[in-house]
């Protein structure tokens, strides 16, 4: 007997949970790698180390299929756009958007057409992008040139476009602040996010709205002139903090930025395609953007894995970063709740994590030289 007379419980993605506030297409079939779902760990050994009264927590968004979040938009762009009949999805990337796009349209049986900036994607990602059979084509220029080929693109071709400017990415994105608010049974006093194209910062400001209550879902299909942020604060949403790189920090020069230059290739952007909304969700929220140096944002990566054994890429660690940088001028009220979203896996860029550690020792393999090893390491 193996019917115990208990109901599956199988998770199958954002897609099948948050259907009822989702605007897509009513027969769309799912398109999902089971997405979502993902861990939101309280941080322990760093918050000790700085000896703050402050509960911080990482929502760790590399546990996605493909280890970013940008499967959580992905997976409604795509099923959105195979219900209405496309055949193919377009992107121009840094990296996870293709990777992302690449493995749900396999999933799909569609075709995926991804940009990306010649030699200036990290490793893991173009290895994804490769392996799902997306076409890649390398430009020689950077991500933000990239964005305005594909627009210009998805105009005069048949093919979906899936970078955020694809509302139904922003959708799906909103369902990170769902879970936050699922795991903490409210909203965080504070969320901190990396901000490169600005999407994801808006996505969460739609989702913290949604739940307080404010209708934002029906106007992210309107030409953005509406003004699809709520404008009157009922209900309680996080101040939102936005962390950029210092070499592409548009939203602290206010003003776009031409030649943007990080180590942390994924918010490598200097023309942010969620501007205008981006400083909304920040001004409603009673939030900020700041600006950490490439310094900064990898000892912030060295001290996530080596302090709490989480393992995210250098874009992502500039959430955790920020936070630091923050607390410590005292922009933070005590006795607070934060949430940092730790937006990709830190296997994406091998080479900058090698870059930053020291090399194994080599010695014969003979029992005294390894002793002596761990011995010499325990003194
Ligand atoms: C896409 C991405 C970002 C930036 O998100 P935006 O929505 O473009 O602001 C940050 N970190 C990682 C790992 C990403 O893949």
């Amino acid at each position: 007997m193996t019917n115990t007379g208990q109901a599956a419980t199988r998770y199958t993605g954002l897609v099948d949970k948050y259907r009822d506030r989702l605007p897509i297409r009513a027969d769309a079939q799912a398109v999902s790698l089971g997405e979502g779902d993902t861990p939101l760990v309280r941080l322990e050994n760093i918050p000790a180390a700085l000896g703050i009264d402050i509960d911080v927590y990482v929502k760790y968004e590399g546990l996605n299929p493909t280890s970013s979040f940008k499967d959580r938009g992905m997976t409604v762009a795509v099923t959105q756009a195979v219900a209405e009949g496309s055949r193919a999805v377009i992107c121009a990337s840094t990296g996870n958007t293709s990777a992302s796009a690449a493995a749900y349209a396999a999933r799909a049986g569609i075709i995926a057409f991804v940009l990306i900036p010649e030699g200036k994607i990290a490793l893991g990602k173009l290895a994804q992008a490769m392996m799902h059979g997306a076409l890649v084509i390398q430009i020689k220029g950077n991500f933000d040139r990239g964005m305005g080929l594909v627009k210009a693109l998805a105009d005069e071709a048949p093919v979906t476009l899936v970078n955020s400017v694809n509302p139904y990415r922003l959708q799906g994105q909103k369902t990170a602040a769902f879970e936050i608010i699922e795991a903490l049974g409210k909203p965080p006093d504070y969320h901190c996010l990396p901000v490169g194209n600005a999407g994801n910062i808006t996505a969460h400001w739609i989702g913290y709205s949604e739940h307080a209550g404010l209708n934002t879902a029906a106007c992210a299909f309107c030409a953005g002139d509406c003004g699809f942020l709520p404008r009157s604060a009922d209900g309680r949403r996080p101040r939102m903090l936005g962390y950029q790189a210092s070499g592409a920090a548009p939203f602290l020069r206010g003003a776009m930025v031409d030649k943007p230059e990080t180590v942390a290739t994924a918010i490598r952007i200097g023309h942010p395609q969620s501007w205008d909304f981006a400083w909304a969700a920040s001004r409603e929220s009673g939030g900020w953007f700041a600006e950490l140096s490439d310094e900064q944002i990898l000892a912030a990566q060295k001290m996530l894995a080596e302090q709490e054994g989480i393992f995210c890429e250098p874009a992502s660690a500039a959430s955790v970063a920020g936070l630091i940088q923050d607390l410590r001028a005292g922009k933070l009220v005590a006795g607070s709740s934060v949430v940092c979203t730790l937006t990709g896996h830190g296997l994406k860029d091998p080479d900058t994590a090698i870059r930053q550690s020291s090399e194994p020792i080599t010695v014969e393999a003979e029992m005294d030289a390894v002793k002596r090893i761990i011995l010499d390491n325990m003194a």
